[in-house]
């Protein structure tokens, strides 16, 4: 018998490389207050299947690179399909409630997550295993009871921007990003808190690069 010539050694080597490759850097993973969602001049539109727990649900969890760009509708062959997640689908109604108008299930927010990001990160996640990442995240940092546990309360109050990132950092041990929006009278407000996860999903890191936009500072944390 022949021994394998170097070149389909190569070959082998080529398609090892080729199918580790990282199509991204890390994840954003970013949590939303709904409250400073729908206390804009856009308002907002609680879900058919009720009016959503007072507490941080998920935007997304969004590959990117370490210039600060990203990836996008990676996979035009891979649309969401909700059957994949039928054992998710009570943690994703609680956890990622849908706001927008008018009142839906929820379908539409987390297909767009999928399709515009979730198939950006599908050689590592599988569509089931990229949402209960996501859930599982939420769940790790624990975010609401970590800015009440430093007396930060949804309560229509203002506090610093540097306060709030002290307690972040000090309860989940890593720097989050702070985005802000207006409500109707233009006061700034937490809106939203990115972190960074390895390409894996399973670890939290340090951010390489933060989102660009700016916080007033001290800001609102509305009630919802
Ligand atoms: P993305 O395309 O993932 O960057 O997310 C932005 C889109 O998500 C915009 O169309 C937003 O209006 C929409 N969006 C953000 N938060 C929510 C939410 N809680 N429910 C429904 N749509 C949302
Ligand atoms: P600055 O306050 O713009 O001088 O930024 C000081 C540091 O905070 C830099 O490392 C920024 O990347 C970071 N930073 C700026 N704005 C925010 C924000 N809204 N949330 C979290 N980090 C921020």
């Amino acid at each position: 018998m022949r021994s394998p010539s170097l070149l389909s050694l190569a070959l082998l080597l080529l398609a090892a490389v080729v199918c580790n490759a990282q199509d991204f850097d890390f994840f954003y993973f970013v949590l939303q207050w709904p409250g400073s969602y729908c206390d804009t001049r856009q308002s907002c539109c609680y879900p058919t299947s009720g009016k959503p727990p007072a507490d941080f649900g998920i935007h997304g969890l969004w590959p990117n690179y370490n210039d600060g760009s990203y990836p996008s509708n990676c996979d035009p062959d891979s649309p969401f399909d909700e059957s994949k997640i039928s054992d998710l689908i009570g943690r994703m109604r609680t956890n990622w409630p849908t706001l927008a108008c008018p009142s839906n299930d929820g379908v539409k927010f987390w297909g767009h997550e999928w399709e515009k990001h979730g198939t950006c990160a599908e050689s590592i996640l599988d569509e089931h295993s990229y949402f209960q990442t996501a859930l599982n995240l939420k769940n790790q940092l624990n975010l609401l009871q970590t800015l009440q546990n430093a007396g930060i309360e949804p309560d229509g109050g203002y506090y610093s921007l540097s306060s709030i990132k002290e307690a972040i950092k000090e309860g989940t041990g890593y720097t989050p990003f702070i985005e802000c929006n207006v409500d109707e009278s233009r006061n700034s407000q937490l809106y939203q808190v990115y972190f960074c996860v390895d390409t894996s999903g399973s670890q939290l890191i340090e951010c390489p690069v933060f989102p660009r936009g700016r916080c007033d500072s001290r800001i609102e944390f509305p009630a919802f």
